[in-house]
């Protein structure tokens, strides 16, 4: 039988080398109450969109990837369903792959709230920090904002990923023409440069 826990996707990517160290499974949850001024992502915003899947489902298709390195969660905020992601984060980890998550939230607050215990427990970098359009800067990797903060919760990642990592951006094209794009940059410039829109 299944498990009752159920997590709310926007997206997910089986293998993409922008959302973090090496190449990852990129989960985007679904929901997202902070509305960030010039959010990239704000068909991710809504509670009732996307859809419902089971954690064990999604943990099973998890450890039947190859080559990855580790699993990345980002928004939507997944702290916003931070049980399950936990439960998922807890399972990579045991596994030997690492984790990595986004937050609009600050760490310190996160603390404070015990759901986010688990989640927490199993991540090596969380960048926290919702998106500041006037703190706009590419500068560092996976980042959009100057104000989003690195923590390195294990001894899995450190400083070295700032000189070994740079933003980049992929662009999906699904068969029926649909465009993904994901990584971190100014996606509307590089549209525009494909000749493409969103
Ligand atoms: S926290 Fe992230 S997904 Fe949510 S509004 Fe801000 S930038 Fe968008």
């Amino acid at each position: 039988m299944k498990g009752k826990m159920k997590l709310r996707i926007f997206n997910i990517i089986k293998n993409t080398k922008v959302e973090g160290p090496g190449i990852r499974y990129c989960i985007w949850t679904q929901g997202c109450s902070r509305h960030c001024r010039g959010c990239q992502a704000v068909h991710t915003w809504a509670h009732n969109g996307g859809t419902l899947l089971d954690t064990d489902d999604i943990i099973e298709d998890i450890l039947k990837q190859k080559d990855i390195e580790g699993v990345t969660f980002l928004g939507g905020e997944p702290f916003e369903q931070a049980q399950a992601c936990g439960i998922i984060a807890r399972e990579v980890k045991k596994s030997g792959l690492s984790v990595l998550c986004f937050t609009g939230g600050l760490l310190e607050n996160l603390r404070v709230e015990e759901k986010n215990r688990l989640l927490l427990e199993n991540t090596d970098l969380l960048i926290d920090g919702a998106f500041e359009l006037e703190k706009l800067d590419y500068s560092r990797p996976w980042c959009g904002s100057s104000n989003q903060r690195y923590h390195f919760l294990t001894d899995r990642y450190n400083d070295s990923i700032f000189t070994k990592y740079k933003n980049k951006v992929e662009v999906n094209i699904s068969k029926n023409g649909i465009i993904f794009m994901n990584g971190m940059g100014n996606f509307d410039e590089i549209l525009q440069k494909l000749n493409l829109s969103k």
